[in-house]
């Protein structure tokens, strides 16, 4: 998505560690305009797949996953970050490793929100080494639904989570694929 990359270029900043910081737009302060076409692309790549429903994790996955909701007019489920160990109830739960922090917590849904019925859009904010992706899967896999497919709205491709998901057969979508940044620069893969 061309203007991802635009966008990517001229208010994302790189930080130490391989960490992408696009604050003014995506994960903190919201565009709502650019929002809208997010959702839009992502409606796009996935009208003819049959999705029922959107899953994503708190917090910063789920601006883009109500966007992407009201352009395909489905219902979105976001998991939630349980901080304790203990998990109990109807849920199904998975560990997912956070990226920033580098500790483990179990991420929640409820089961009453998916069904083996369901077709299900996986979608997030950053895949870097696809721990998150990797844990809504499992979560799908639990419920017995179908995975559609999974959607970042920015890829980090030298954390390598995105390959390694394609190679397992999982069709991963990235509005934009960051293959290499440093303090001169950011580099795309070319996609279109
Ligand atoms: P992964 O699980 O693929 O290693 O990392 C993805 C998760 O970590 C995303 O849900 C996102 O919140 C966070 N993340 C990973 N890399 C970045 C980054 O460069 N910038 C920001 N803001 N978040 C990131």
């Amino acid at each position: 998505m061309k203007r991802m990359e635009e966008m990517i270029l001229s208010e994302g900043k790189v930080l130490p560690g391989g960490v992408l910081k696009v604050g003014s737009f995506l994960n903190q302060q919201v565009d709502t305009n650019f929002m809208r076409e997010i959702g839009d692309e992502i409606a796009r790549l996935y009208k003819d797949d049959g999705a029922t429903k959107i899953l994503t994790i708190e917090s910063s996955g789920i601006p883009i996953a109500i966007s992407a909701g009201f352009a395909m007019g489905l219902p979105v489920v976001y998991a939630k970050k349980n901080k304790s160990s203990n998990v109990s109830g109807d849920v199904y739960y998975t560990p997912v490793k956070s990226f920033t922090h580098g500790d483990t917590n179990n991420v929640v849904v409820a089961k009453e929100y998916i069904s083996p019925e369901d077709r299900v859009l996986i979608v997030d904010d950053f895949l870097a080494h696809g721990s998150a992706l990797t844990g809504l899967i499992d979560i799908v896999d639990q419920a017995g639904a179908a995975l559609v497919g999974c959607v970042a709205a920015i890829e980090k491709g030298f954390q390598l989570g995105g390959d390694k998901l394609r190679e397992q057969g999982y069709r991963v979508e990235s509005l934009a694929i960051v293959d290499e940044m440093t303090d001169d620069g950011i580099t795309f893969r070319p996609q279109y």
